[in-house]
Protein backbone atom coordinates (compact mmCIF):
# COMPACT_ATOMS: atom_id res chain seq x y z
CA UNK A 1 0.00 0.00 0.00
CA UNK A 2 0.93 3.41 -0.75
CA UNK A 3 -0.04 6.85 -1.08
CA UNK A 4 2.52 8.12 -3.44
CA UNK A 5 1.59 11.60 -5.27
CA UNK A 6 -1.28 12.05 -2.65
CA UNK A 7 -1.99 15.58 -1.32
CA UNK A 8 -3.90 14.88 1.99
CA UNK A 9 -5.27 17.02 4.77
CA UNK A 10 -6.21 15.57 8.02
CA UNK A 11 -8.19 18.27 10.60
CA UNK A 12 -7.01 17.89 14.17
CA UNK A 13 -3.20 16.56 13.22
CA UNK A 14 -1.45 17.94 16.33
CA UNK A 15 -2.53 15.21 18.39
CA UNK A 16 -3.87 11.41 19.11
CA UNK A 17 -5.53 9.50 15.90
CA UNK A 18 -5.04 12.60 14.20
CA UNK A 19 -1.29 12.62 14.23
CA UNK A 20 -1.10 8.82 13.99
CA UNK A 21 -3.37 9.58 10.53
CA UNK A 22 -0.56 12.74 9.02
CA UNK A 23 2.82 10.34 10.02
CA UNK A 24 1.24 7.14 8.42
CA UNK A 25 0.44 9.08 5.24
CA UNK A 26 3.32 10.65 5.43
CA UNK A 27 5.53 6.74 6.19
CA UNK A 28 3.80 5.75 3.10
CA UNK A 29 4.47 8.28 0.51
CA UNK A 30 2.34 11.57 1.02
CA UNK A 31 2.54 15.43 1.26
CA UNK A 32 0.48 16.25 4.70
CA UNK A 33 -1.06 19.16 5.98
CA UNK A 34 -2.66 19.00 9.11
CA UNK A 35 -5.42 21.76 11.64
CA UNK A 36 -5.46 22.30 14.96
CA UNK A 37 -6.91 24.58 17.32
CA UNK A 38 -4.28 25.70 20.06
CA UNK A 39 -1.29 22.80 19.85
CA UNK A 40 0.84 25.19 17.91
CA UNK A 41 4.15 23.16 19.24
CA UNK A 42 2.67 20.11 19.25
CA UNK A 43 1.64 20.65 15.27
CA UNK A 44 5.24 21.75 14.17
CA UNK A 45 6.44 18.66 15.41
CA UNK A 46 4.41 16.64 13.45
CA UNK A 47 5.16 18.65 10.20
CA UNK A 48 9.08 18.08 10.96
CA UNK A 49 8.21 14.28 11.29
CA UNK A 50 6.15 14.03 8.35
CA UNK A 51 9.12 16.03 6.29
CA UNK A 52 11.38 13.50 8.02
CA UNK A 53 9.52 10.96 6.04
CA UNK A 54 10.16 12.75 3.13
CA UNK A 55 6.95 14.59 2.44
CA UNK A 56 6.15 18.00 2.28
CA UNK A 57 4.25 19.09 5.08
CA UNK A 58 1.67 22.02 6.35
CA UNK A 59 0.09 23.37 9.37
CA UNK A 60 -2.77 25.43 9.85
CA UNK A 61 -4.28 27.36 13.36
CA UNK A 62 -8.46 26.18 12.19
CA UNK A 63 -10.97 26.21 13.96
CA UNK A 64 -12.77 23.29 12.74
CA UNK A 65 -16.10 24.46 13.51
CA UNK A 66 -15.38 28.34 11.11
CA UNK A 67 -16.91 28.09 7.88
CA UNK A 68 -14.41 30.26 5.95
CA UNK A 69 -11.42 29.23 7.09
CA UNK A 70 -12.37 25.55 6.17
CA UNK A 71 -12.24 26.91 2.15
CA UNK A 72 -9.06 29.25 3.41
CA UNK A 73 -7.22 26.30 4.48
CA UNK A 74 -7.98 24.08 1.35
CA UNK A 75 -7.53 26.64 -1.27
CA UNK A 76 -3.73 27.35 1.15
CA UNK A 77 -2.80 23.86 0.40
CA UNK A 78 -4.25 23.43 -3.57
CA UNK A 79 -2.29 26.99 -4.26
CA UNK A 80 0.56 25.22 -2.61
CA UNK A 81 0.45 21.61 -4.02
CA UNK A 82 -1.65 22.25 -7.08
CA UNK A 83 -4.46 19.43 -5.73
CA UNK A 84 -6.08 18.03 -2.89
CA UNK A 85 -6.27 14.24 -2.88
CA UNK A 86 -7.30 12.78 0.68
CA UNK A 87 -9.53 14.71 3.18
CA UNK A 88 -9.34 13.06 6.70
CA UNK A 89 -12.01 14.94 8.81
CA UNK A 90 -10.94 13.69 12.28
CA UNK A 91 -10.98 16.92 14.99
CA UNK A 92 -13.07 16.14 17.57
CA UNK A 93 -13.87 16.78 21.25
CA UNK A 94 -16.18 15.30 24.09
CA UNK A 95 -18.18 17.40 26.80
CA UNK A 96 -19.84 14.41 28.73
CA UNK A 97 -22.87 14.63 30.99
CA UNK A 98 -26.06 12.97 31.84
CA UNK A 99 -28.69 14.90 29.56
CA UNK A 100 -30.67 15.71 33.05
CA UNK A 101 -26.98 18.10 33.44
CA UNK A 102 -25.87 18.61 30.06
CA UNK A 103 -26.36 22.85 29.25
CA UNK A 104 -27.01 23.90 25.83
CA UNK A 105 -23.43 24.94 25.58
CA UNK A 106 -22.03 21.09 26.26
CA UNK A 107 -25.13 20.25 23.42
CA UNK A 108 -23.81 23.09 20.88
CA UNK A 109 -20.19 22.61 20.97
CA UNK A 110 -20.10 18.79 20.16
CA UNK A 111 -21.96 19.01 17.90
CA UNK A 112 -20.83 22.02 15.46
CA UNK A 113 -16.88 21.29 16.87
CA UNK A 114 -17.61 17.02 15.29
CA UNK A 115 -20.75 17.72 12.63
CA UNK A 116 -20.67 21.08 11.30
CA UNK A 117 -16.98 21.00 10.68
CA UNK A 118 -17.39 17.61 8.24
CA UNK A 119 -19.88 19.83 6.35
CA UNK A 120 -17.09 22.34 6.07
CA UNK A 121 -14.14 20.87 5.12
CA UNK A 122 -15.98 18.15 2.79
CA UNK A 123 -17.93 21.21 1.05
CA UNK A 124 -14.54 22.84 0.67
CA UNK A 125 -12.65 19.72 -0.51
CA UNK A 126 -15.62 19.07 -3.22
CA UNK A 127 -14.53 21.52 -5.58
CA UNK A 128 -10.89 20.61 -6.39
CA UNK A 129 -11.36 17.19 -5.67
CA UNK A 130 -14.21 17.23 -8.89
CA UNK A 131 -11.21 19.94 -10.55
CA UNK A 132 -8.65 16.58 -10.21
CA UNK A 133 -11.46 13.91 -11.26
CA UNK A 134 -11.29 12.09 -7.79
CA UNK A 135 -10.57 12.12 -4.68
CA UNK A 136 -11.30 10.08 -1.00
CA UNK A 137 -12.92 11.75 2.04
CA UNK A 138 -12.98 9.76 5.76
CA UNK A 139 -14.76 10.66 8.40
CA UNK A 140 -13.61 9.23 12.04
CA UNK A 141 -16.93 8.82 13.70
CA UNK A 142 -17.12 6.48 16.86
CA UNK A 143 -18.87 3.41 18.07
CA UNK A 144 -20.74 5.36 20.50
CA UNK A 145 -22.26 7.02 17.05
CA UNK A 146 -23.47 3.08 16.55
CA UNK A 147 -24.85 1.71 19.70
CA UNK A 148 -25.32 5.13 21.88
CA UNK A 149 -23.65 5.30 25.24
CA UNK A 150 -25.37 6.84 28.47
CA UNK A 151 -23.43 10.62 29.36
CA UNK A 152 -22.12 11.16 25.81
CA UNK A 153 -25.67 12.07 23.71
CA UNK A 154 -24.37 14.97 22.56
CA UNK A 155 -21.18 13.29 21.27
CA UNK A 156 -23.23 10.46 19.95
CA UNK A 157 -25.47 12.53 18.19
CA UNK A 158 -22.59 14.14 16.51
CA UNK A 159 -20.97 10.40 15.03
CA UNK A 160 -24.13 9.39 14.12
CA UNK A 161 -24.92 12.46 12.17
CA UNK A 162 -21.54 11.98 10.60
CA UNK A 163 -22.64 8.49 9.23
CA UNK A 164 -25.73 10.35 7.60
CA UNK A 165 -24.13 13.05 6.36
CA UNK A 166 -21.02 10.70 4.40
CA UNK A 167 -23.59 8.13 2.68
CA UNK A 168 -25.43 11.28 1.42
CA UNK A 169 -22.09 12.65 0.23
CA UNK A 170 -20.72 9.60 -1.11
CA UNK A 171 -24.21 9.39 -3.11
CA UNK A 172 -23.93 13.13 -4.44
CA UNK A 173 -20.34 12.65 -5.07
CA UNK A 174 -19.70 9.05 -6.65
CA UNK A 175 -20.14 9.79 -10.21
CA UNK A 176 -17.10 12.47 -9.46
CA UNK A 177 -15.26 9.50 -8.66
CA UNK A 178 -15.18 11.49 -5.07
CA UNK A 179 -15.61 8.24 -2.60
CA UNK A 180 -16.50 9.17 1.18
CA UNK A 181 -16.17 6.66 4.21
CA UNK A 182 -16.06 6.27 7.43
CA UNK A 183 -14.13 5.04 10.18
CA UNK A 184 -15.90 4.51 14.00
CA UNK A 185 -12.90 3.55 16.27
CA UNK A 186 -13.66 1.92 19.55
CA UNK A 187 -12.32 2.82 22.87
CA UNK A 188 -8.46 4.18 21.38
CA UNK A 189 -5.92 4.92 24.17
CA UNK A 190 -5.57 8.84 23.78
CA UNK A 191 -5.65 11.99 25.58
CA UNK A 192 -9.34 11.94 25.30
CA UNK A 193 -9.76 8.82 26.72
CA UNK A 194 -7.35 9.43 29.44
CA UNK A 195 -10.10 11.39 31.31
CA UNK A 196 -12.06 8.64 32.25
CA UNK A 197 -11.65 7.02 35.28
CA UNK A 198 -10.33 3.33 35.61
CA UNK A 199 -13.59 1.81 36.58
CA UNK A 200 -15.25 2.83 33.38
CA UNK A 201 -12.37 1.87 31.34
CA UNK A 202 -12.37 -1.80 32.52
CA UNK A 203 -15.79 -1.46 31.65
CA UNK A 204 -15.31 -1.22 27.94
CA UNK A 205 -12.31 -3.45 27.82
CA UNK A 206 -14.82 -6.16 29.43
CA UNK A 207 -17.04 -4.91 26.64
CA UNK A 208 -14.48 -5.54 23.91
CA UNK A 209 -14.34 -9.03 23.02
CA UNK A 210 -10.39 -8.70 21.71
CA UNK A 211 -10.16 -7.42 25.73
CA UNK A 212 -8.09 -4.70 25.18
CA UNK A 213 -8.01 -0.84 24.19
CA UNK A 214 -6.84 -0.01 20.67
CA UNK A 215 -3.68 1.80 19.38
CA UNK A 216 -4.36 5.41 17.32
CA UNK A 217 -2.29 3.32 14.63
CA UNK A 218 -4.82 1.04 14.38
CA UNK A 219 -7.11 3.41 13.33
CA UNK A 220 -4.79 5.15 11.03
CA UNK A 221 -3.52 1.50 9.37
CA UNK A 222 -7.54 1.68 8.38
CA UNK A 223 -7.76 4.87 7.39
CA UNK A 224 -4.82 4.59 5.33
CA UNK A 225 -6.41 1.93 3.06
CA UNK A 226 -9.12 4.45 2.56
CA UNK A 227 -7.44 6.64 1.37
CA UNK A 228 -5.50 4.65 -1.01
CA UNK A 229 -6.24 3.08 -4.26
CA UNK A 230 -6.39 -0.33 -2.73
CA UNK A 231 -9.95 0.94 -1.90
CA UNK A 232 -11.49 1.96 -4.99
CA UNK A 233 -14.73 0.24 -5.31
CA UNK A 234 -15.57 0.97 -1.24
CA UNK A 235 -17.97 4.38 -0.83
CA UNK A 236 -20.23 5.06 1.83
CA UNK A 237 -18.71 1.89 3.88
CA UNK A 238 -18.81 2.60 7.57
CA UNK A 239 -15.93 0.59 8.89
CA UNK A 240 -15.22 -0.07 13.29
CA UNK A 241 -12.26 -0.48 14.44
CA UNK A 242 -13.37 -1.48 17.75
CA UNK A 243 -11.91 -4.74 18.76
CA UNK A 244 -15.40 -6.37 18.16
CA UNK A 245 -17.05 -4.12 20.49
CA UNK A 246 -20.54 -2.90 18.18
CA UNK A 247 -20.41 -6.48 16.44
P1 LIG B 1 -7.51 14.12 21.01
O1 LIG B 1 -8.27 14.91 22.03
O2 LIG B 1 -6.33 13.34 21.43
O3 LIG B 1 -7.09 15.09 19.78
C1 LIG B 1 -8.07 15.91 19.20
C2 LIG B 1 -7.49 16.63 18.01
O4 LIG B 1 -8.52 17.45 17.44
C3 LIG B 1 -6.36 17.59 18.38
O5 LIG B 1 -5.45 17.65 17.30
C4 LIG B 1 -7.08 18.93 18.54
O6 LIG B 1 -6.25 20.09 18.31
C5 LIG B 1 -8.10 18.81 17.44
N1 LIG B 1 -9.25 19.69 17.67
C6 LIG B 1 -10.12 19.69 18.71
N2 LIG B 1 -11.02 20.66 18.56
C7 LIG B 1 -10.72 21.29 17.39
C8 LIG B 1 -11.26 22.40 16.69
N3 LIG B 1 -12.32 23.07 17.14
N4 LIG B 1 -10.67 22.78 15.53
C9 LIG B 1 -9.58 22.14 15.04
N5 LIG B 1 -9.03 21.09 15.66
C10 LIG B 1 -9.58 20.67 16.83
O7 LIG B 1 -8.63 13.17 20.35
P2 LIG B 1 -8.49 11.72 19.69
O8 LIG B 1 -7.26 11.64 18.89
O9 LIG B 1 -8.77 10.71 20.73
O10 LIG B 1 -9.77 11.73 18.73
C11 LIG B 1 -9.67 12.03 17.34
C12 LIG B 1 -11.00 11.71 16.68
O11 LIG B 1 -11.32 10.33 16.88
C13 LIG B 1 -12.18 12.51 17.27
O12 LIG B 1 -13.08 12.85 16.24
C14 LIG B 1 -12.80 11.52 18.22
O13 LIG B 1 -14.16 11.79 18.45
C15 LIG B 1 -12.60 10.21 17.48
N6 LIG B 1 -12.66 9.03 18.31
C16 LIG B 1 -11.77 8.83 19.32
C17 LIG B 1 -11.84 7.70 20.10
C18 LIG B 1 -10.90 7.41 21.21
O14 LIG B 1 -11.12 6.41 21.91
N7 LIG B 1 -9.85 8.16 21.43
C19 LIG B 1 -12.92 6.72 19.88
C20 LIG B 1 -13.80 7.03 18.79
C21 LIG B 1 -13.66 8.14 18.04
P3 LIG B 1 -5.44 20.79 19.54
O15 LIG B 1 -4.28 19.88 19.83
O16 LIG B 1 -5.04 22.10 19.01
O17 LIG B 1 -6.41 20.86 20.69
Amino acid sequence: MNLHQKNCLVTGGSRGIGKSIALTFARLGANVAITYARSSEAAEKVVEEIQAAGGKGLAFQADAVDFNKAEEVINEIVKQWGALDVLVNNAGITRDNLILRMDEKAWDDVITTNLKSIFNYSKAATKPMMRARGGSIINISSVVGISGNAGQSNYAASKAGIIGFTKSFAKELASRNIRANVVAPGYILTEMTEQLSEKVLDAIKQETPLGRAGEADEVSNTVAFLASDLSSYITGEVIRVDGGMAM
